[in-house]
C-alpha cells in the first residue's frame, strides 16, 4: 500500500562478477512484492538466454551516446569496454510510487548515485573466497578464458570499493545470503525515517495530537 508522501528506497547493490548477485535479486524479487529492480540499459552483444527488455535494454553505442546528451541516465559508466546506465525517469517515477528499486550496478555507478541520492542503501556481495570465484566464473561457461582472467581483475578492482557500502553480504550458502538481504530490506522499512510516513496518523493520535 502507498501511503500519500511514502518514498520507496533506493537500494544499490556491486558485486564483483560471479558473486552470485543477478540470482540473488531474482530471488529478492519473487520473495518481496514491493520491490522492483531497473533494467539497465548496455551497448554490450546479448548473451545466449538474455531477452532484450527483461536483462536489459541492448542499444548500440550511438543510441546510447544519445540517451547521455539527453540526460537519460541517473548514471552511467564503462565497464568492460562497454557502456552500462540507468533511467532516471524509470527510477524517480517508480520511487515517487512508494515502491522500493534495486539497481544492479557496478562501484562507478553506485558513486554517482550516491552523489545524486545520499539516502540510497548500499549493499555489496562478495563470495566467500578468490578461489570459490574463480570456479563459479568459470562453472558459468558463457567467456573465454581470457575474458574469465580479464573479469577476475576487474573484481579485485571492484571489491576494493567494497567498504563504500553501508552492508555487505557474504554469499557462500545461497539461502543464507538471501536471507540476509530481505532482512536488510525489511530493517530498512522498519527505520524511523520511514514508519513516521507509514504512521504518522497513529504516532499523532497516541501522542495526544489529534
Ligand atoms: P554483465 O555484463 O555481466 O551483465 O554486467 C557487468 C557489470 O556491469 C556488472 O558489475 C553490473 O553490475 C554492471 N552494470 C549493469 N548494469 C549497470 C548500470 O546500469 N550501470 C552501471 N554503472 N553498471 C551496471
Amino acid at each position: 500500500m502507498n501511503h500519500a508522501g511514502e518514498q520507496g528506497t533506493l537500494y544499490v547493490i556491486s558485486a564483483p562478477s560471479g558473486a552470485g548477485k543477478t540470482s540473488l535479486v531474482a530471488e529478492m524479487l519473487r520473495q518481496d512484492a514491493r520491490l522492483g529492480v531497473s533494467i539497465s540499459h548496455t551497448t554490450r552483444p546479448m548473451r545466449e538466454g538474455e531477452q532484450d527488455g527483461v536483462n536489459y535494454h541492448f542499444v548500440d553505442r550511438g543510441e546510447f551516446e544519445a540517451m547521455i546528451a539527453r540526460g537519460d541516465f541517473l548514471e552511467h559508466a564503462d565497464v568492460f569496454g562497454n557502456y552500462y546506465g540507468t533511467s532516471q525517469v524509470w527510477v524517480r517515477e517508480t520511487l515517487a510510487k512508494g515502491q522500493d528499486v534495486i539497481l544492479e550496478i557496478d562501484w562507478q555507478g553506485a558513486e554517482q548515485v550516491r552523489r545524486l541520492i545520499p539516502e540510497c542503501v548500499g549493499i555489496f556481495i562478495v563470495p566467500p573466497s578468490e578461489q570459490i570465484l574463480r570456479e563459479r566464473l568459470v562453472g558459468r561457461g558463457t567467456d573465454a578464458p581470457e575474458v574469465i582472467e580479464r573479469r577476475l581483475a576487474e573484481a579485485e578492482e571492484e571489491c576494493r570499493h567494497a567498504i563504500e557500502f553501508d552492508y555487505l553480504v557474504v554469499n557462500d550458502d545461497f539461502e543464507q545470503a538471501l536471507s540476509e538481504l530481505l532482512c536488510i530490506v525489511r530493517t530498512q522499512r522498519l527505520s524511523m525515517a520511514n514508519q513516521r510516513v507509514r504512521h504518522e496518523g497513529l504516532l499523532a493520535e497516541l501522542s495526544g495530537r489529534r
